[in-house]
């Protein structure tokens, strides 16, 4: 607790009291409070107005079963969650994870996070997240749909285009939103577009959605590579995961010039020192659904694999890191050792993937950091972007939804960067983001009184 002002500390155990073993909650409450000292030395009245405990509580959290019929025949069941954060800028907005390590507890973090970055995003969208502790491996496409069916036909009733958009997270992508989509279709015999992003092509999605969080990562990084006079030009990068975002982070790096020797999925990681060869990566992850080891059998000399239980992808030198996994996924031994190998800039794809004790080693080092609600806020962002063409009746072209995302990114970090600059942290990041993102929630909501 120590890096948080004395004024803020009951605050932080009276989350901790209300949310009782929700530890990634608690550390992502703990990381923004740690920002705020600054904030209520300037707006004594924030205190007064609990504003900060009001923003800490979600506005609403829903829990549901979701009961679904296997290829077998067998009846199973799973616990769906959509926790509707923060309402004060706009709908909540926010995606839905399904992996077997979902809980209340990280939809929450999830969700406050959401919240800051959709802030940061300058767009009207509140925060939301949601999703379930089904697991999608190995499953069929059958299982899929009915799964998503199930899911939705509690959900529609929470959700709409004026209430909550639900979007993709880890495990939901593509297919899932289509399923989860034509269910909502059935249900409300509505054809409501903007109820959820990340649609296809098809029927109302946008260009550029499925590449915009890594595209928007690396707009981010190469603008804070670029305040210190250098970018990613001839730059060494790892890019954890292998999921949409490490795919289009690695697309874009390669296209700046920069160089990604490593990816990684949960099963260990590949490392190719002649660059990852992305369509060999495009076809084992998004057209076979395979496992990081097939790239290896596929690509044979020059790359090889080291399983999980054999090292980190982290012992990988390189001049930038960008985990683009999950949380907690980056220690602090992890950090030493990337400091040790001489990174200069890390940027997160994923939310809160860097626990913060490496946070703090990457600070003390000297090596900027790009926090994940402000560096991958290009997912929403372009999120947003679908809403508005569907709210409008309208598809735009590649090139022009591309081209906001990187308007979208430059003014989020001038922000992020401007405001640690006003608050006395100068190339401080996470204070930048932590405080911008608070300050719009927190404005809004006082002008909107009690609620
Ligand atoms: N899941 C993504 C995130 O963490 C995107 C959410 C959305 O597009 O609504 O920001």
């Amino acid at each position: 607790m120590n890096n948080i002002d004395e004024k803020l500390q009951p605050l932080l155990a009276e989350v901790i009291r209300r949310n009782a073993g929700e530890a990634e909650f608690h550390q992502a409450v703990r990381e923004v409070l740690e920002s705020l000292g600054r904030v209520v030395a300037k707006h004594p009245h924030y205190l007064e107005l609990a504003l900060i405990e009001r923003i800490c509580e979600p506005e609403r959290q829903i829990i549901f079963r979701i009961p679904w019929v296997d290829d077998k025949g067998q009846v199973q069941i799973n616990r769906g969650f959509r926790v509707q954060f923060n309402s004060a800028l706009g709908p909540y907005k926010g995606g839905m994870r399904f992996h077997p390590s979902v809980n209340v507890g990280i939809i929450k973090f999830l969700g406050f996070e959401q919240t800051f970055k959709n802030a940061l995003t300058g767009m009207p969208i509140g925060g939301g997240k949601g999703g379930s502790d089904f697991d999608p491996k190995g499953k069929s496409d059958a299982e899929i749909m009915r799964f998503c069916q199930s899911m939705m036909t509690e959900m529609f009733r929470h959700i709409g285009e004026y209430t909550d958009v639900p979007a993709g997270d880890i495990g939901v992508g593509g297919r899932e939103i289509g399923y989860l989509f034509g269910q909502y279709k059935r249900l409300t015999n509505r054809y409501e577009a903007g109820v959820l992003t990340g649609k296809a092509l098809a029927y109302g999605g946008s260009r550029a959605r499925t590449e915009a969080t890594g595209y928007g990562n690396t707009y981010f990084t190469q603008a804070m590579l670029q305040k210190t006079g250098t970018d990613f030009d001839g730059k060494k990068v790892v890019v954890s995961g292998s999921g949409n975002v490490a795919i289009y982070t690695i697309e874009k790096v390669q296209s700046f010039g920069g160089k990604v020797i490593a990816c990684s999925d949960s099963s260990g990681y590949v490392i190719d020192e002649n660059g990852i060869d992305l369509a060999l990566l495009q076809d084992i992850k998004e057209v076979r659904r395979g496992r990081i080891s097939d790239y290896v059998k596929r690509k044979g000399a020059g790359a090889s694999f080291i399983a999980a239980d054999k090292g980190s992808i982290w012992d990988v030198p390189c001049d930038v890191a960008m985990p683009s996994a999950t949380q907690n996924e980056l220690s602090g031994k992890n950090a030493r050792k990337l400091v040790a190998n001489g990174v200069i800039a890390v940027g997160e794809g994923a939310n809160m993937p860097t626990t913060p004790d490496a946070v703090k080693v990457f600070q003390d080092a000297g090596v900027m950091f790009a926090p994940g609600k402000a560096a991958n806020a290009g997912g929403v962002a372009t999120s947003a972007l679908e809403m508005q063409q569907n709210a409008s009746r309208d598809s735009w072209s590649f090139a022009q939804t591309e081209t906001r995302l990187a308007t979208i990114m430059r003014d989020i970090h001038d922000t992020c960067y401007e405001t640690a600059d006003e608050y006395g942290e100068p190339g401080n990041y996470v204070m930048g983001a932590n405080i911008a993102g608070f300050v719009r929630v927190a404005e809004a909501m006082r002008m909107m009184g009690v609620i």
